[in-house]
Parts: structure tokens; C-alpha cells; sequence
């Protein structure tokens, strides 16, 4: 590995990278040129041509090269026998050589070319409303004595007035300093240089996730796309989106539109009808802006917890049978689904239904969390079904539950994923644990064969303050257990696919997603891509990582995203 001072700006890190000498110029004679071979290389790179069109000012038409020293081009072609999403990147004087095997690999080697340019290559991400959860738009007032709880972010902006926070709360304003830095700006520069060197890449790991929680606060889809471009930029993978909970249910499912007509909508404390919901139209749309850069939708539709929406607009699929509104509350509720009654199957099984339609995932994500036993130990349907299955507790009866719907997922070809509460029960076949108290789920799953997904509170959850959960903890971030696991678990059939940073969103409406998520998950993209520390380091060199990361957060502050003070840099 090369002295910190010639490490290239480039986040996540490639697993290879050495600078041969010299420089390439895109300029006007660039063209592109695609090699012929069984894959549509031009579709794959569409949108990411798009986009360096657009940031460099050059046409970069799909051309033969022409002849003569300035006139480099950018070649892609295909790269065979190589991992999964891996490309190489050659720059040379005359041009630039991607190759890669698959759509992802092609959009992380074009990600990579974005990264070598100089920070003006890009243009501000679209600004997005405060809070559309609310009927104005705007943030909820601020009380004159609110002070954020303890461990918690504060749901308004921290930035001031004139800093460089996202959101409409200073709406008008933005607009128009938008609109006079675009007046203002230069003409696109004639000449874009780049480094000539040889990179071979690929990930780390294969799951390198985000999960949005779309339900306690709710985005606009020009949030959710932002999101996207700016994981893509990072070469994160999964989309893991959070769309049925106990404050809403946020998807529009046709067969049941009582679940969008009731369970999208609370009365929060102030009075004020918040929610909103995606209708389908809008998911698929998400979907295919996703895979176009890389990101697979993995969706969450939460059972037998945390579905207080959903009862709320059919309360005849609880153990009750009572009407109860939209919960407004945060925390853990005791009205979930009942597992007694089979019209809750049928349910469940319409919904999904909709769901894989609209979803091509190989990945559904079932919850399985914070399901209390109060209702089911009182129920007489859920007793019943207890003494006919042979379960003896709740938590039997939990895992029974899920195992219904993880059998009729698998029939249906799509793998199940439940978080680590699941392990209480017997797992169906192929069914993935994602570990968020810790490590230890991810453990025993991989133990009993299972593969797993690692997400603790303690590195990765973004919802918590980063006086807990800081840049340095989530850049450290191992997904295997640090105490060993690994070895005493060889020979075991679980895999640990990888990790994934979640943002809860209770204290975070979509205009402090900015802060919330940047600049730690460039920290967490590090870790589920680069390779591991080398030269038998415990830890990644801090210092390194934090020198590059300055750097690239001109690149980020370009894209308008908010909170990148050097402060917390
Ligand atoms: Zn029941």
C-alpha cells in the first residue's frame, strides 16, 4: 500500500490502485466506445454517461475514437471470470479502459471515474421539503423549550440560516441562492484531467446496506432518489426500505385500500393529520432508479409486530378485534397480528402478493422484531393454535408465525429476512438474520447454518448521536465478530453476507436526513467495501481515511448536501 500522501481521493476505497505517471484529458474530441459482447454495456452505463455529460459539459457522444494525441476516449468492455460487481479501470494518455462483468461492477467503475475528477464536475442534487409528511411541507415549530432527548438528534436543522443545510425550511431563500449560483457558474471547463493508473476492484462484501425507515417520518420520492445517488456514489447496494409500521403504512397495496386510506395517516400530538404514502406506481419507479445505479429495493413488510396501521384500518386482524387509531407513540405496542386466525394469512399472503409484483428482490424482509406476547397469551384463537401446532410459549408461536410466510416467500423463489429476534423459533430454509443487538445473532444464525446480515446499534444504527455512534465507530466497523468468531465457526454453512447502516427515523424528518446519514455512512461504505485493515492492523488508520474524507466532502457539499462542517469531518 502506498504512503498516505499518494493515496488517490476516492471513498470507498478500491482494493487496488497505482498511479503509473502522467495525465488523460476528456475534452471535446472524447468519445465513447463500447466493445461488442453478450451484455448491453451502453444501457448499463446510460444513466452514469448522463451524469458526467451533465457535470463536465462535454458531449461524450458513443463514437469511434478519432486519431491524434488529444483525442482520448472512454472505452467499456467486458470483463470475464472476475467476483461479482468487480471492474478494472485503466487511464492512460490515450484514454480510459473499463471493464466489468455486470451491470453493478460497470456503474461502481464509472463511479470510480466520477470520483477521479475535480469536485466541479458536479451539480447540486434536487432540494427536497422539509417534512411532506405534514401538510405544508415545512418542520414541525419548534416548541420554545424543546431540547432533543437524551442520545437523540434534534429533528430541526442544526445548520443556521445561509449554511449549507438541505430542506425548504428556508425555502424561498434556497431557491433563490440556488438559482444565482447556477447564474453564476462558469463556464463547464474545457479540459477535465485525470490521473493515469491501474485499478482492480470489487467489494468486500455483497451486502452493503442502508435501511430508510419511510414510516415514523415520511419521504417525498425526490428524497428517496437523492438518497439513492448519493449511496451509488458510494457503492452501496441495498436499499433496505422500512414500509409498514405501528406510525404508517406507507404502500399502496390495491386489494386492500384501507391499509393506505387509514394506516398512512396519525393525528400527531399537535393536532396536525401526518403521513403519506407510495403508490405503486411510484415504488416501481424507485425500484428502476435504484437498479439503474446499482441498488437493489429490499422491502420491509413488518408481522407479526409493529403493525398498529395496519389494524388500525382492519381491526378484525387483531386478537381483539377493538378499532384503534394509528399509533402516534414511539416505542413497542401490544397489538399485533393474530396468529390464530387465518384470515390473517390470507392477508398477508394479498399483500405480498402485491408486493413481490412489485419488488423483484431476491429479498423480503418480514421484521419478526419487538413482538410482544400480552395479546397472543390472552387470545383464545392464538391459544388454540399453540396447543394444535405443539408450541409452548409465545416465542414458539412467533417463530411459527414467521415461518409460515418465510415457507410461502421460499415458495415463490424469494429469500426471507427476519431480524434477530427470529432466532427464537425454528428458521425455514434460506431464511437471513440481520444481528441489530449486537453481533450474537449473526453468530448463532451462522452457527445453525443460516446467512446473516450484520447491523448493531452499537456501529451502524445513524439514528443515534454521534457522541455514540461516531465516524470513527462506523468507519471501524467489522462486520464479523472481533472476538473470533469466524474461526470457530469454519465449516459452518452461514455466510456473513455483510452490513448494513439503518436510519430510524423518529427524531429525523427527511430535511436532517442529510446530517444524519453523511459523512458516517462514508465511513460505513469503507468498511463493507475496501478490503479489511492490512499488515495485520486491528483498525483502520483513522488519520488516512479522515484526510480523504475532507476531500471528498468538497465533492458532497457540491452535490448540496448538508452538514459537512469541518467539524465533523
Ligand atoms: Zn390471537
Amino acid at each position: 500500500m502506498p504512503p498516505a500522501n499518494t493515496r488517490l481521493p476516492l471513498i470507498p476505497y478500491p482494493r487496488s490502485a497505482v498511479l503509473t505517471g502522467g495525465t488523460c484529458a476528456l475534452n471535446k474530441a472524447t468519445r465513447v466506445l463500447f466493445e461488442s459482447g453478450p451484455h448491453d454495456l451502453a444501457s448499463w452505463a446510460a444513466p452514469m454517461l448522463d451524469l458526467l455529460r451533465r457535470g463536465t459539459g462535454l458531449a461524450l457522444p458513443i463514437a469511434p475514437a478519432l486519431s491524434g494525441p488529444t483525442h482520448t476516449s472512454i472505452t467499456v468492455g467486458h470483463l470475464d471470470g472476475q467476483p461479482a460487481e468487480a471492474y478494472t479501470l485503466e487511464i492512460t494518455e490515450a484514454g480510459v479502459v473499463l471493464r466489468a462483468g455486470d451491470r453493478e461492477g460497470l456503474i461502481w467503475g464509472l463511479q470510480t471515474l466520477r470520483q477521479l475528477l475535480p469536485a466541479e464536475v458536479e451539480r447540486p442534487l434536487p432540494r427536497v421539503a422539509a417534512d411532506p409528511g405534514r401538510p405544508d411541507g415545512n418542520l414541525r415549530p419548534r416548541p420554545a423549550d424543546w431540547l432533543p432527548p437524551p442520545g437523540k438528534p434534534s429533528p430541526w436543522p442544526t445548520a443556521t440560516l445561509g449554511e449549507d443545510a438541505g430542506g425548504q425550511g428556508r425555502g424561498q431563500r434556497n431557491a433563490a441562492s440556488a438559482a444565482a449560483a447556477t447564474a453564476a457558474q462558469p463556464a463547464p471547463h474545457p479540459v477535465w484531467s485525470l490521473p493515469c493508473l491501474q485499478i482492480a476492484d470489487q467489494p468486500r462484501y455483497a451486502w452493503r446496506g442502508l435501511l430508510l425507515d419511510s414510516c415514523r417520518h415520511f419521504q417525498q420520492v425526490a428524497a428517496i432518489e437523492r438518497l439513492i445517488d448519493l449511496m451509488s456514489l458510494h457503492k452501496l447496494n441495498r436499499l433496505h426500505w422500512h414500509l409498514t409500521e405501528d406510525q404508517g403504512w406507507r404502500l399502496e397495496i390495491k386489494t386492500r385500500p384501507l391499509l393506505t386510506e387509514v394506516g398512512a395517516w396519525r393525528l400527531d400530538s399537535d393536532g396536525v393529520r401526518y403521513g403519506g404514502f407510495y403508490t405503486q406506481e411510484e415504488a416501481r419507479h424507485v425500484v428502476a432508479y435504484a437498479a439503474a445505479r446499482g441498488i437493489t429495493v429490499v422491502p420491509e413488510i413488518e408481522l407479526p409486530g409493529h403493525c398498529r396501521a395496519a389494524l388500525a384500518a382492519y381491526p378484525e386482524l387483531s386478537c381483539r378485534g377493538i378499532a384503534l387509531p394509528v399509533e402516534t407513540a414511539w416505542g413497542v405496542f401490544p397489538d399485533i397480528y393474530c396468529a390464530g386466525n387465518d384470515a390473517v394469512f390470507s392477508f398477508l399472503e394479498e399483500v405480498l402478493t402485491e408486493v413481490l409484483d412489485l419488488f423483484p428482490s431476491p429479498f423480503i424482509h418480514l421484521g419478526g422484531d419487538e413482538c410482544p406476547p400480552d395479546r397472543w397469551s390472552e387470545c383464545p384463537r392464538c391459544r388454540e393454535r399453540m396447543a394444535r401446532e405443539g408450541l409452548r410459549d409465545a416465542d414458539e408461536l412467533r417463530g411459527w408465525f414467521v415461518r409460515q410466510i418465510a415457507t410461502w416467500l421460499a415458495e415463490r423463489g424469494r429469500r426471507a429476512i427476519g431480524w434477530d429476534e427470529v432466532l427464537a423459533g425454528e428458521l425455514a430454509a434460506g431464511t437471513i438474520v440481520q444481528s441489530w443487538r449486537g453481533f450474537a445473532g449473526a453468530t448463532e444464525a451462522r452457527r445453525r447454518g443460516h446467512d446473516a446480515i450484520v447491523s448493531p446499534i452499537s456501529h451502524v444504527y445513524l439514528d443515534q448521536d454521534v457522541a455514540q455512534v461516531g465516524l470513527e465507530t462506523v468507519l471501524g466497523f467489522e462486520p464479523e465478530d472481533p472476538r473470533g468468531e469466524s474461526a470457530s465457526l469454519a465449516g459452518s454453512a452461514g455466510r456473513t453476507l455483510g452490513g448494513e447502516m439503518c436510519v430510524w427515523t423518529e427524531w429525523i424528518p427527511q430535511a436532517v436526513l442529510d446530517e444524519r446519514v453523511f459523512p458516517r455512512a462514508c465511513g460505513g461504505s469503507e468498511a463493507l467495501w475496501s478490503p479489511p485493515p492490512s499488515g495485520g492492523a486491528r483498525r483502520r488508520d483513522v488519520a488516512e481515511f479522515r484526510a480523504r474524507l475532507v476531500n471528498h466532502s468538497q465533492r458532497l457539499r457540491a452535490l448540496g448536501v448538508a452538514g459537512l462542517q469541518a467539524s465533523r469531518l
